[in-house]
Formats: C-alpha cells, structure tokens, sequence
C-alpha cells in the first residue's frame, strides 16, 4: 500500500522538549473527508499549517486546517460549499514511551504510587504513538473536520425546501401551490368532461 500522504515524517525535529518546527502542507485527498452530505472530495486538498514541538513524552502536534467541503443542501439538494477552518492538537508518544509502559504493565507492581500513576498516564489505548520519526496526522485532521460540520447541511438557514407533491423547489413554485384532490382548481378539472 502506498504511504499515506498524511503521515509526517519528523526526523528535522531534535528530541529535545522545547525545540519546534513549523511546516506548511497541502495534502491531496484520496477518502473524502467529512459527512455524507458535505465533505472534502478526493481530488481536493487540505492545507494544513503545522507545528510541532519537542516534548518530554513525545511530539505536540498542532494544526490549522482549511480546506473547502462541498456537498448539497439538505431540504432543496442544491449544491453548497462550506469553507473549512478547523484546528487540532495531538500529542504523539515516542515509541520508548510505549514499550516502557508496556515493561511496567507486565510487572504489574502495585507496591510503588509512582507506578501507578505512570499507569495512568499511559493507558496505551487512548495514546497515539509515534512510528519511529512518523507522525499519523490522519485521525486528527479528520476528528477536526467532521466533528466541525453540520449533519444536516443547508444552504439557507430559511431553506423551503422542495414540494413533496412534485419535488420542486418551494422557491420557485406560486404562492397557493398544492397537490391536494380538494384543491378547488383540480376539483374544477374533475368536473370537466374532457
Ligand atoms: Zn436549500
Ligand atoms: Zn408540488
């Protein structure tokens, strides 16, 4: 499988908490990325403004994502656009940090509080881990953009939305417009003898 373009690769970053680098890239989009009815195509990018800082555990990744999520309005099926502007903040742990968590687990020594408390602080299943130099910036960019747009997208906060009767839009249809049989001018075609 190709390496995904969303993995970073941070070997300009010296392992020594408090250097920090910053990098602008524009990532290709292969998955779309957002909801079913707005999301940011394959064949779009996203640029992200990324920065990223030593620390004792691991990298501090934080970024600025824009981008432009396309899809249709809810109610009239127009299309829209909605502009992405999102940020998120990761922090990947070194590896060494992962294996010495595990090396403590395995002991499960419950005699020192300080064990415990390291523990805690590394419940490997809610930590993201470095891949040697790489970081995985997938996760968090999607995170960032989906949990940021609306489920039910409209392209108008007032949208009428579409005749259920014949599926125009409310918008382009005379005031009065109906599909009811009481309608007085379909009863008039009733009594028509044609
Ligand atoms: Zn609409
Ligand atoms: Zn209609």
């Amino acid at each position: 499988m190709a390496r995904s373009v969303f993995v970073f690769n941070t070997h300009d970053l010296p392992h020594r908490a408090g250097e920090m680098r910053e990098h602008q890239l524009r990532l290709p989009v292969s998955e779309p990325i957002g909801v079913d009815l707005l999301s940011i195509k394959p064949g779009e990018s996203v640029d992200v403004e990324l920065r990223i800082t030593s620390v004792d555990e691991g990298v501090l990744a934080t970024g600025e994502i824009t981008g432009l999520a396309t899809g249709e309005c809810g109610r009239c099926l127009d299309p829209i656009q909605w502009p992405i502007d999102e940020a998120f903040t990761e922090l990947f742990y070194y590896e060494t940090a992962a294996s010495r968590a595990a090396e403590k687990n395995k002991g499960k020594k419950r005699d020192s509080k300080r064990d415990e408390k390291t523990e805690v602080n590394l419940d490997e299943d809610e930590l993201t881990f470095m891949v040697g130099d790489e970081i995985d910036l997938e996760l968090p960019i999607r995170d960032a953009v989906i949990l940021n747009l609306p489920v039910n997208p409209l392209c108008d906060e007032d949208c009428p939305g579409l005749c259920q009767g014949c599926g125009e839009k409310w918008i382009n249809l005379p005031e009065g417009h109906a599909h009811n049989p009481e309608d007085p001018r379909w009863a008039a075609l009733k009594g028509l003898d044609l």
